[in-house]
């Protein structure tokens, strides 16, 4: 009998349209598969653009009563939704597995992060100030500036951290006094849910959060609503373009957290059983390969490239494969078949164009595992730094490992993409680092597997990987827009 797991509860998905809660939705039903198992075990509602238009409504009207509660009443009721995020860690680890195949081993890591991000910016939200920049002492108008919420701020996710991305975008908005409407991917259609049982739970108003899972029909009818004041959004750089584009004919601003193809450089002098295991860890096995930080350009320094591929190969075949619901399973499925086949795809092309030498992988896995998503952990080696695998994001369990000689060579390989998310650098030499940190092109760098994506850092990137940040006070100063007023003298 397989051991897989089956379908086991998830919750009932619903649009939250701020008091109104619905289980149908004129955007259809979508048919969720279990990535693991390839069977349908969902039915899902989709929102359509009435409801959509229902939700944008919904958030306008409780923004003045969010916005004008007091700072600490913000922040109390954040930090109560923390508390029950936290509290149910271990159902939102299981249903995770079960939604986008991310292995229960790791849940607790991701919900403790996520709740990270709320409670930084729920810390927020009594600590922001404007600013005097004029005064009748210094004999000018008496000049001062506020930082003011936007109104409905319109937040567009992707499936594969979907917490974290809730906690990343939803809250600083929050924080600052906006409310949210959030349009979750179909895929991730029941993490968002539990997030909206829970806010309700914790006490925020019916509104503050609206939630309308669909598709990209939801997604651009959201952006083009006139009362959505800002757009934040998690996805590839193709989506960005469409969603700009609309953004470009109603003047609306936004944040745009893209893709990216970062690179990972190991120089001779590292460390490099731990620069191997990071590599393994940050470049391939983190979401079988499907986050947009991972380091899936691995640059190695020729004195040590042989000695370091033979330790990316035995990481990547020691890697435990399996039903992302077991214990002690570290890679699970990719999304769904569609991802499947067309991470399959590209390494086809790369071995038959020859940009790569397949050393590990390429295959999807069999057994047990068959008729779900799986594609094992795949390294190229001998990549050309030009060719089409080094420069699209494949999104997929797949690195593609170069060789470089000088500390020169290395940053015009690492600077050789369109995008410009983050990089990752291995060496002991603390002048090095501080120099290569300087010329790389990419919003952060992470050193010897420094922690990623922590809340008090600024995160987000260049080019094809978009603009605008999350984290830090610059996370929060996204979904704020100083008022100024000035005073002339009386006399
Ligand atoms: P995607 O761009 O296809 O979809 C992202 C979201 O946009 C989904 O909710 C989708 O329904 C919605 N959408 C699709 N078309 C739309 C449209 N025309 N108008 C409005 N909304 C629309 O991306 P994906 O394939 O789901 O996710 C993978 C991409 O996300 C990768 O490029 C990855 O690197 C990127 N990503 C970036 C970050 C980051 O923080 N920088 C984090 C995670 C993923």
């Amino acid at each position: 009998m397989s051991t897989l797991t089956s379908s086991a509860s998830l919750p009932e998905v619903r649009l939250w349209l701020g008091e109104k809660k619905s289980q149908d939705g004129s955007g259809g039903v979508f048919d969720h598969v279990n990535p693991t198992t390839g069977r349908v075990q969902a039915r899902v509602p989709l929102a359509g653009a009435a409801e959509v238009a229902e939700a944008v409504e919904a958030s306008a009207a409780a923004f003045p009563a969010w916005r004008g509660l007091r700072p600490d009443q913000r922040r109390d009721a954040l930090l109560r939704l923390g508390a029950l995020i936290l509290q149910n860690e271990p159902e939102l680890t299981r249903i995770a597995a079960l939604e986008n195949g991310s292995p229960v081993i790791g849940g607790p890591r991701y919900v403790r992060l996520a709740v990270n991000w709320l409670t930084y910016y729920a810390g927020w939200a009594d600590k922001l100030q404007g600013s005097v920049s004029g005064s009748f002492v210094q004999g000018t108008d008496f000049t001062y500036s506020q930082p003011e919420p936007y109104g409905v701020i319109g937040a567009i996710i992707t499936w594969n951290v979907p917490l974290a991305s809730l906690c990343m975008k939803v809250v600083p908005a929050l924080a600052a006094g906006n409310t949210v409407v959030v349009k979750p991917s179909e895929f991730t259609p029941f993490t968002a849910e539990m997030f909206a049982r829970l806010a309700e739970e914790a006490g925020l108003p019916a509104g503050a959060i609206t939630v309308v899972p669909g598709t990209a029909a939801a997604g651009q009818a959201l952006v083009a609503h006139p009362k959505v004041q800002k757009i934040s959004f998690t996805g590839g750089p193709a989506t960005a373009r469409k969603i700009l584009a609309t953004c470009g004919e109603h003047l609306k601003p936004s944040v745009m957290e893209l893709g990216g193809k970062s690179a990972n450089i190991i120089f001779a002098d590292a460390d490099l059983d731990k620069a191997a295991a990071e590599t393994i860890r940050m470049g391939l096995s983190a979401l079988s390969g499907q986050a947009c930080i991972l380091g899936s350009r691995v640059l190695v320094q020729d004195p040590v490239y042989d000695e370091v591929v033979a330790k990316l190969v035995a990481a990547a075949e020691a890697l435990p494969v399996g039903d992302p619901s077991q214990p002690g399973v570290l890679f699970g499925p990719v999304i769904d078949k569609a991802a499947q086949q067309r991470i399959l795809g590209v390494i086809d092309q790369a071995r038959e164009d020859g940009s790569g030498k397949l050393a590990t992988g390429g295959r999807p896995v069999g057994g047990d595992l068959a008729n779900g998503s799986f594609v094992e952990p795949t390294i190229f080696t001998d990549v050309d730094p030009a060719g089409p695998l080094a420069q699209n994001e494949v999104f997929g369990p797949v690195i593609s490992v170069m060789r470089f000689g000088t500390d020169d060579e290395a940053v015009a390989i690492a600077n050789g993409t369109e995008f410009g998310l983050a990089a990752y650098i291995h060496s002991r030499d603390v002048t090095r680092v501080h120099g290569i940190a300087d010329r790389l092109e990419a919003g952060t760098v992470y050193v010897n597997g420094a922690a990623v994506v922590q809340p008090w850092t600024p995160f987000g990137g260049q080019g094809e990987s978009g603009f605008g940040r999350e984290g830090g006070y610059q996370g929060i100063a996204e979904f704020i827009r100083p008022k100024t007023v000035a005073i002339a003298p009386l006399r």
